[in-house]
């Protein structure tokens, strides 16, 4: 089932993130206070409103409290973020995301309630140092502090040979929870599975184990 997503402030990260919520199907409604971002997104969106968000009377009248979540992506106007975010909160939206430009700007959206804060700059700095560090790598989702599931693309040597064979487990203490083959995912595969060319792998287990097998080659 599509989402319903509201995303205030139409800067680099509200529109990129706004368009392709809007592209993957979901209704989207963009608000912004300059009258020239909203002409400039309204065909990407389902819905765009000029509207200052600090202006409580304004997000009720849009029906804001509808939304599955609300993206808060106002950035250089800390002040507005944070008004934004504890105004979304009383109106009781069930989950605000807002944009952090530094740490303490997202301790402070935390204290007003935002349900998740991210730090665009930061996080994706993060992951461009950590995709350098291993080619292999193509995304990651970090489970717990020492702990994520990798997509990595299969060494040479693994090529032609099935799960039974290359013992993974046993290897690397790492578990293929999927394989990823021509765009197409298989879940769960079974250990007579072959290993193609191209072929990325979906592993998870401990970063020390990840970190042995995606400099095996
Ligand atoms: P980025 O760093 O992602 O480019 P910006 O801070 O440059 O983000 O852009 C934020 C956007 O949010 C701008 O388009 C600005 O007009 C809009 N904006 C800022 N404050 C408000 C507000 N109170 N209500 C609605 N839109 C706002």
């Amino acid at each position: 089932m599509k989402g319903q997503y509201a995303v205030i402030g139409l800067g680099r990260f509200g529109s990129s993130l706004a368009t392709t919520l809007h592209q993957a199907g979901n209704e989207v409604l963009a608000i912004d206070r300059n009258e020239e971002r909203i002409e400039e997104y309204k065909d990407h969106v389902t819905y765009a409103v000029v509207a200052d968000s600090t202006d409580e009377e304004a997000l009720k009248s849009v029906g804001i409290r509808n939304f599955d979540a609300v993206i808060v992506a106002i950035g250089d106007d800390i002040q507005a973020s944070i008004l934004t975010v504890l105004i979304l909160k009383e109106l009781e939206v069930k989950k605000v995301v807002a944009k952090a430009i530094n740490k303490r700007h997202g301790q402070v959206l935390y204290k007003v309630g935002a349900d998740w804060v991210v730090f665009p700059e930061r996080d994706m700095g993060e992951r461009v140092a950590t995709q350098l560090m291993s080619p292999n790598v193509l995304d990651y989702i970090e489970l717990a502090k020492d702990y994520s599931i990798k997509e990595v693309k299969v060494p040479p040597s693994m090529i032609e040979k099935n799960l039974r064979e290359l013992n993974l487990r046993a290897r690397f203490n790492i578990t293929v929870i999927a394989i990823i083959s021509d765009g197409k995912v298989s879940i769960s595969p079974s250990p007579d599975r072959i290993i193609k060319e191209g072929d990325i792998l979906v592993v998870i287990g401990e970063n020390k184990d990840l970190d042995r097998f995606e400099k095996f080659d």
